[in-house]
């Protein structure tokens, strides 16, 4: 057996940080990351020999559960037929078909890698598209490193407390425009003021990179309608939610009509992929068929296609979400009674198969201000001991969680009873 302690200190020695992502790195709660070995179903195993239930899920992809038999197989299975061609295959036309088929809003898709990839193209398509520089985005809303992107971002950006990056350039960030999540006067004000100059306006449906902060209807609407009124692109980033309220993302959940959709994490079903796509008069304009630039030495990967195709067919099935929906439902609710009784100041937010616990006595967490007002400090007590019951949570309180189709009652259960004991714990000091 090799600790985790032991494996984070020998990766520190090539690795900055010891992580390829930095919020894995464990900043935010303190302490050693936990290395996992491997994975199956709702649990994580780590190297020193711990079972976890996951509500991390690899940041999203595993909505499945991990290790899925037939995306396992679909995996070698393409595997003993080569792992890349830098060609085109038949796997790439069927996983588009496949999109295009139940995504609204969809008639032409590109792969890419990440979810990066597919956002710096989104906008970069949209600039091309409009003959426009500036980008509209919301505070807290993370959509990838890309440059453009980075300002005032959510996820491990907030962790590490620099909203906006060192190595961003400053003429570059003058074009992008931040706004408050959920203010709905704001973004009118802003479009009246600078419409005529917006390429597009970027948002995650539910934010899941600032916890997990979910819109209000009017501020759905208004993002639509400040769009068509002034023909900046809509951009609604589904990396996250995409495939995570139903097969049709967040957008036929709500019925909100993007004009380009970027996928990733349950797309690729754990293989790296990423994809943007849209309204076939603007995805027009990618090369080759039009002017802007974008490619992939590995886009459209078949291993990636592969698994992707095996997840479509998986989530597509009939009462595939219903049980995900009820047990996150049940998750929170458990929380919050699990804290009300041990009177620690404690509410949650949960749509579809994604959930968010906040420290706080505030009513309700609505944008970014209302989740940095939180207690991080107490999250970070709550972490490590609920890593210590067996219950891995993302160790950050900026991040969303996840429910799998793995997780079962009884992982509620569980989940709640650890939770029950560490709220007391909290509340005895
Ligand atoms: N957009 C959203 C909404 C995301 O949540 C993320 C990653 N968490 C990204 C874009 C970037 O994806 P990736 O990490 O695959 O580059």
């Amino acid at each position: 057996m090799v600790t985790s302690q032991a494996l984070f200190e020998r990766a520190n020695a090539h690795i900055p940080g010891g992580v390829n992502s930095p919020v894995r790195a464990f900043k935010a709660v303190g302490g050693t990351p936990v290395f996992i070995d491997r994975a199956d179903g709702a649990y994580l195993f780590d190297t020193d020999g711990n079972r976890y239930i996951d509500y991390v899920l690899s940041w999203g992809p595993m909505i499945m559960g991990h290790n899925h038999p037939e995306v396992r197989e679909a995996v070698v299975r393409q595997a003993e037929k080569g792992l890349s061609f830098g060609a085109p295959t038949e796997l790439e036309t069927q996983l588009a078909d496949r999109i295009c088929d139940i995504m609204p809003n969809m008639d032409m898709v590109r792969m890419v890698n990440s979810g990066t990839e597919a956002t710096m193209s989104a906008i970069r398509l949209a600039r091309g598209y409009t003959n426009r520089d500036k980008i509209v985005k919301f505070e807290g809303c993370y959509h990838g490193h890309s440059d453009s992107l980075l300002i005032k971002a959510g996820s491990g950006a907030l962790t590490l407390g620099v909203p906006s990056s060192p190595g961003v350039p400053a003429c570059l960030a003058e074009h992008t425009i931040t706004l408050t999540y959920n203010d709905t006067e704001g973004l009118r004000q802003c479009f009246a003021e600078h419409g005529d100059k917006i390429a597009c306006l970027i948002v995650e449906p539910v934010t899941g990179n600032m916890n997990c902060v979910l819109p209000k209807p009017e501020f759905l609407t208004a993002m639509r309608e400040v769009c068509n009124e002034s023909g900046a692109v809509f951009i609604l980033d589904e990396v996250m939610t995409g495939f995570r309220f139903g097969p049709h993302g967040a957008q036929g959940h709500y019925g909100i009509e993007a004009d380009i959709t970027t996928l990733g994490k349950i797309l690729g079903g754990g293989m790296p992929v990423g994809a943007f796509g849209g309204k076939r008069r603007i995805m027009e304009h990618i090369a080759p068929l039009g002017p802007v630039y974008q490619a992939g030495t590995l886009s459209g990967n078949p291993i990636a296609m592969a698994a992707g195709l095996a997840t479509m067919d998986i989530i597509t099935r009939p009462g595939f979400y219903q049980p995900i929906f009820d047990r996150t439902a049940r998750l929170c609710h458990g929380l919050e009674a699990a804290a009300d009784s041990a009177g620690v100041p404690f509410t949650t937010n949960h749509a579809g198969t994604m959930f968010g616990g906040f420290f706080t006595d505030a009513p309700k967490v609505e944008n970014y201000a209302d989740v940095m007002a939180c207690d991080t400090k107490t999250f970070g007590r709550f972490f490590h001991r609920m890593l210590e019951h067996g219950v891995y949570l993302a160790p950050a309180s900026y991040e969303a969680g996840f429910m799998s189709a793995a997780h079962t009652d009884e992982d509620i259960d569980k989940t709640i009873e650890a939770a029950n004991i560490v709220f007391h714990m909290i509340a005895a000091g």
